[in-house]
């Protein structure tokens, strides 16, 4: 297996840059999340744990443009934007948040194929780098993940302290690996290093959830609304853990009109909002505990009837970015 010196990271990322825009974990204002490489920076493979916010961002935008409108006297005219073929790649996704973009994969490609998402996911390339310092509310190895699990990138990092060895997972990534000039090959000391490595970082994860039967104990509980009630007394619905949420993918649709002409464009949106779905008359959740339900048990209960998986990786993002310390991890032991 090929590996590569931390040292040789600019020039490798920069050899990628000729054929792919390059995105990395980046920082806007103290926020983590993946942007556009500067051709020079990898100061993040100090600092970065995990992105604030989840690698979803990069193919289903907070905000993006579906299509513009005009209207005249035969009717309206529609334009849709350009679809961008140019390639990217994004280095330095955790194994949690590519096993999130599995799951949109299959909300956004099976049965109605979302043109947006689908046309930058198919030119997106995904290179992983293996977690080794999971946060405390991390709980991946819950839901048959792991800080190292390669299975949904096209080339995983692995980390071995000076540098990193090189597993091409994917036709894609063995392609790309093939192309790449200046790999050293990996010694058995380095795969031991790896194996070292990734065991600590698994050893690290020490937050654990029983799955064992979760649907069906959740629709056990559903119509407890006393128990529901409970559950959210403290969350104020501001919203955090379902945009920042790698698998949450509800969208609201807008049109911005001036005069004639305008534009149509979808934001994120969160069911933990009172304004959620208003549909033809109000939200059906209108009480707090009801929108708390729908979160966990979407993840839960809902996608795993649709999917036949549990739609939560265990990122804990959910858990560490809420102002007001609402758990799903004690929600989820503590049903009745
Ligand atoms: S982040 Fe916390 S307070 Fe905000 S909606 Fe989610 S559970 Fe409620
Ligand atoms: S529910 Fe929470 S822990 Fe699970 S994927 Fe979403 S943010 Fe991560």
């Amino acid at each position: 297996m090929p590996k590569i010196s931390q040292k040789d990271i600019v020039k490798l990322l920069s050899q990628w840059g000729k054929e792919f825009t390059v995105l990395v974990p980046s920082k806007e204002s103290g926020v983590g999340k993946i942007a556009a490489w500067d051709g020079k920076d990898t100061g993040f493979l100090e600092w970065y744990r995990n992105t604030v916010i989840p690698a979803k961002a990069s193919l289903f935008p907070p905000v993006e443009e579906m299509f513009t409108f005009q209207k005249d006297k035969a009717g309206y005219k529609l334009e849709t934007p350009a679809v961008s073929g140019h390639k990217r790649l994004i280095f330095g996704i955790r194994p949690c948040d590519a096993s999130a973009l599995a799951m949109l994969d299959r909300v956004f490609g099976e049965g109605y194929e979302d043109p947006y998402y689908l046309s930058l996911r198919k030119n997106t390339v995904l290179v992983g780098l293996t977690c080794t310092n999971p946060y405390d509310s991390c709980f991946c190895t819950s839901l048959g993940g792991t800080p190292s699990d390669p299975a949904n990138v096209d080339i995983m990092f692995s980390d071995i302290g000076d540098g990193f060895l090189i597993d091409a997972v994917s036709e894609t990534g063995r392609d790309l690996v093939a192309r790449t000039g200046r790999l050293e090959e990996a010694t058995r000391a380095d795969d031991k290093k790896a194996q070292e490595v990734k065991a600590a970082a698994y050893s690290k994860v020490t937050r654990k959830i029983d799955t064992t039967g979760i649907s069906d104990r959740l629709l056990a509980c559903f119509e407890n609304g006393e128990h529901w009630e409970r559950v959210a007394s403290r969350c104020i619905s501001c919203g955090i853990c379902t945009f920042l949420c790698p698998t949450c993918y509800c969208f609201d649709i807008n049109d911005e009109l001036i005069k004639k002409q305008g534009t149509r464009f979808r934001s994120w949106d969160s069911c933990a909002f009172p304004v959620y779905t208003k549909m033809p008359m109000e939200n059906p959740r209108l009480e707090k505990w009801r929108r708390v339900r729908q979160k966990v048990c979407h993840k839960y209960g809902f996608y795993p009837m649709n999917f036949g998986a549990i739609a939560c990786t265990g990122c804990g993002r959910c858990i560490r970015l809420c102002p007001v310390n609402w758990d799903i991890t004690q929600t989820l032991a503590n049903l009745p």
